[in-house]
């Protein structure tokens, strides 16, 4: 329902949940962050929390993120599978390398599914998402990079979808892609965002790219790059959001 991903200095995870508040507005009965923990082992931490944001708010209390500028959250509403912790998004690869958020639908999940089982891969939610975190790891897996992986398993989606992605062994990069769902960048200074909405971001920067359909975005602290689903170079469309956000 609602998607945050950031790259910069500021501590990801207070971006990134501050984000989702912005976006309660619009529903969602779960809500979760990952971010990268760039400790001496690099891991990712995923929380996530059926319910309200207080929720996530209270386990992140008890269990807090490393200060790190890289993560992703997502406020979900529950189409495929109950809305509880497990179905919550992120959802990890098989090894919790890469942590996947989406919105909408993937309608041909089932077949997906059924090939990773087949593959030997354990299905941990009930999510037509999950498929796309597994989907991306092993691609990741076999040596393909972050963005090369979302633009190959996005071919093989049919659906709506927005999708971001952070991978556990990329510092400085967050991938997202989208198809008959919105996804829109805000461009900072040393600091980038992704989002469903303008309004996760407007407190940051009012600089703005909207994703066209069927590309796949990159985003580090200093750039931005934009490409369709076969990886060729994309033009964008910035604008100044100027609404006030008061109105
Ligand atoms: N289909 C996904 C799910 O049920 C995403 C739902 C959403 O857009 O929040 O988990």
């Amino acid at each position: 329902c609602g998607i945050v991903g950031y790259v910069g200095t500021k501590p990801a995870g207070s971006v990134v949940v501050e984000g989702l508040r912005r976006l309660e507005y619009r529903g969602y009965d779960s809500a979760g962050v990952a971010v990268v923990d760039e400790g001496v082992a690099r891991t990712l931490r995923c929380v996530k929390k059926a319910g309200k944001i207080a929720n996530l708010d209270k386990e992140l209390a008890d269990h807090p993120l490393p200060l790190t500028g890289q993560g992703i959250g997502h406020t979900r509403w529950a189409t495929h599978g109950a809305p509880n912790d497990t179905n919550a998004h992120p959802h990890l690869s098989a090894d919790g390398r890469v942590a996947v958020v989406h919105n909408g639908i993937i309608e041909n999940f089932a077949a997906l599914r059924a090939e990773l089982v087949a593959a030997g891969i354990p299905l941990s939610s009930e999510t037509d998402t999950e498929t796309v975190a597994h989907l991306i790891g092993r691609l990741l897996d076999e040596g393909v990079d972050l963005a090369t992986a979302m633009r190959r398993v996005c071919v093989r989606l049919d659906g709506a979808f927005t999708l971001v992605a952070v991978d556990r062994d990329t510092p400085d990069l967050v991938v997202g892609a989208r198809r008959n769902s919105p996804l829109v960048v805000g461009v900072g200074e040393g600091e980038n965002f992704l989002a469903s909405d303008v309004a996760a971001f407007i407190e940051h920067t009012r600089d703005a790219i909207e994703l066209g359909q069927d590309q796949v975005v990159q985003i580090t602290s200093s750039g931005v790059t934009v490409t369709d689903f076969e990886g060729r170079p994309a033009d964008v469309r910035p604008y100044h959001v100027d609404w006030d956000l008061t109105a």
